[in-house]
């Protein structure tokens, strides 16, 4: 199976973000308006990370270190390599 690339597409209108596993030179269009995307950015890390957490917008947060993209459910960041914290979770 092969890994797509994944990517950060945007509305053009109205700024709305989304990741999507992109085929190259593959136009993709907003659900609602049918605009064509712009390619904002790939998404890192290319390599297979420990997360089994999709690449989905809920999934993800900020890195405090790199301010890189990681899985919500990784300790460490897989693009820095340094620990993020624990999540703002309840207490146990
Ligand atoms: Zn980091």
């Amino acid at each position: 199976m092969i890994r797509r690339q994944r990517y950060r597409l945007r509305t053009p209108s109205t700024g709305r973000e989304v990741l999507v596993e992109a085929e190259p030179g593959k136009i993709y269009r907003d659900r609602d308006t049918g605009e064509p995307l712009e390619v904002v950015g790939k998404v890192l890390p290319l390599a297979p990370s420990p997360s089994k957490l999709p690449w989905a917008v809920e999934n993800l947060r900020f890195c405090p270190h790199c301010d890189q993209l990681a899985q919500k459910d990784l300790n460490d960041c897989p693009n820095c390599g340094r620990r993020m914290g624990p999540l703002s979770e309840p207490a146990r």
